[in-house]
């Protein structure tokens, strides 16, 4: 999803510490004082706080869904250490969050992963994503966290090209799967919850896991046992050790089992096994790193590289801890650094919120 309200224009970054390269940004480059990448709970708080200092900026994360960690990892969870909020679950935080920033009208890319970055002759940076998006920046702050989450796959080279069309790692539509012979593999609440709701629209479908012990919520596994002995759904303990699809088109599954191997008929798999999170092509910017966290100095968390900013879980310095409230600081502090990047002319007044006006009719207004 992008969306694209429509931003201040931002003046030239005059600074050119490092230019690496002299070509201009191109014309659908969007333009922006500061692109956070990463829209975990780090990467929203930055946007309100961008918002407050002065600086448009634009959120880009490589999920479908806003919130990082705490949506894909533990949504429902209680979190007790957010400063004024005794108790919240994941998913309230990531939704106050947005709340918080919907002043800004702050625009979000969702499913761009960032990929490359080159610094221009004029200092500012031109980022784009494997999907095709183009930045034109005048600092960048990696909210990025553990890295771009992905899906972990089956380790079979023969899924590779069934990706898409027989493979799965998510369902984005339940239709697709209506009348099909299909075979959900994990343990997990995802695998759960969409063998489940896919036992209804499928012709025929297997649940797969390597144990009969589940990750998932009790509720789920009771459910999910229920539906098995109303022969709504079959359960199998096994692993997915080989898929048999002559012709690019899958027929059967090789599933390992204590004491020997199974072969059963299937027309799709959707593999659900979870999230992996890889720092992936940020590694290769140049940065200074230290065991795949990016090294900041801890006045203003900027990188080995003057205008990239690093906060968050991403983050590294010494006695770095990984929580949330952290990351809110030390974004905070970023921020007011790539003030200075985006506007080298102006020197930044500070202003309470209690006592900002412009801060209080934009909340206000947002309200309404
Ligand atoms: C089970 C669990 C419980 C926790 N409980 C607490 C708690 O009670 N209190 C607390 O303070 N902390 C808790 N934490 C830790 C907390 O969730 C993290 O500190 C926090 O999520 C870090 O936020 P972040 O925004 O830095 O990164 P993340 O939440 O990891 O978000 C980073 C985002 O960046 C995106 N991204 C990464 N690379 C790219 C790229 N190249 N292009 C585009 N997008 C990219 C990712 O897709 C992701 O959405 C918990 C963590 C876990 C796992």
């Amino acid at each position: 999803m992008t969306s694209n309200a429509a931003l201040p224009d931002a003046p030239n970054a005059s600074a050119a510490p490092q230019a690496s390269q002299t070509s201009p940004a191109s014309q659908h480059a969007v333009r922006t004082d500061v692109l956070i990448v990463g829209a975990g709970p780090v990467g929203l708080f930055a946007a309100f706080e961008a918002g407050v200092i002065g600086l448009s900026c634009q959120i880009v994360d490589a999920l479908g869904e806003v919130g990082g960690q705490c949506i894909e990892l533990y949504p429902d969870k209680p979190i007790y250490d957010i400063p004024a909020i005794p108790s919240c679950t994941a998913r309230e935080l990531v939704e106050r969050l947005l709340e918080q920033c919907r002043p800004f009208d702050v625009p979000i890319h969702l499913g761009q992963r960032v990929e490359s970055v080159e610094q221009r002759a004029d200092g500012r940076w031109t980022v784009k994503t494997g999907e095709g998006l183009e930045f034109d920046a005048a600092a960048i702050l990696l909210a990025a966290g553990n890295g771009a989450f992905a899906p972990q796959r089956l380790a079979l080279e023969e899924a590779v090209p069934l990706e898409g069309r027989h493979v799965h790692y998510s369902v984005r539509n339940l239709a697709d799967f209506a009348g099909k012979n299909v075979v959900v593999a994990g343990g997990g609440d995802s695998a759960l919850d969409w063998a489940l709701a896919l036992r209804s629209v499928a012709g025929k479908l297997t649940l797969v896991h390597r144990r009969n012990g589940f990750s998932a919520v009790d509720s789920s596994v009771e459910k999910m046992r229920r539906a098995v002995e109303a022969g709504e759904m079959t359960f199998m303990v096994g692993a997915i050790a080989g898929l048999n699809a002559p012709n690019g088109t899958l027929e059967s599954l090789e599933i390992r089992q204590v004491g020997g191997a199974t072969q059963i008929e299937a027309e799709h798999v959707v593999a659900l096994y979870g999230l992996v999170a890889d720092l992936g092509p940020i590694a290769n910017w140049g940065l200074s790193l230290h065991a795949g966290r990016i090294d900041v100095d801890t006045s203003n968390y900027e990188s080995s590289r003057p205008g990239i900013f690093a906060v968050g879980d991403i983050a590294n310095y010494p006695n770095k801890q990984k929580l949330i409230l952290s990351g809110f600081h030390e974004a905070s502090l970023a921020l007011r650094k790539a003030y200075t990047y985006a506007y080298p002319e102006q020197k930044r007044v500070h202003v309470h919120s209690s006592y900002d006006a412009k801060l209080a009719a934009r909340v206000a207004a947002s309200a309404e």
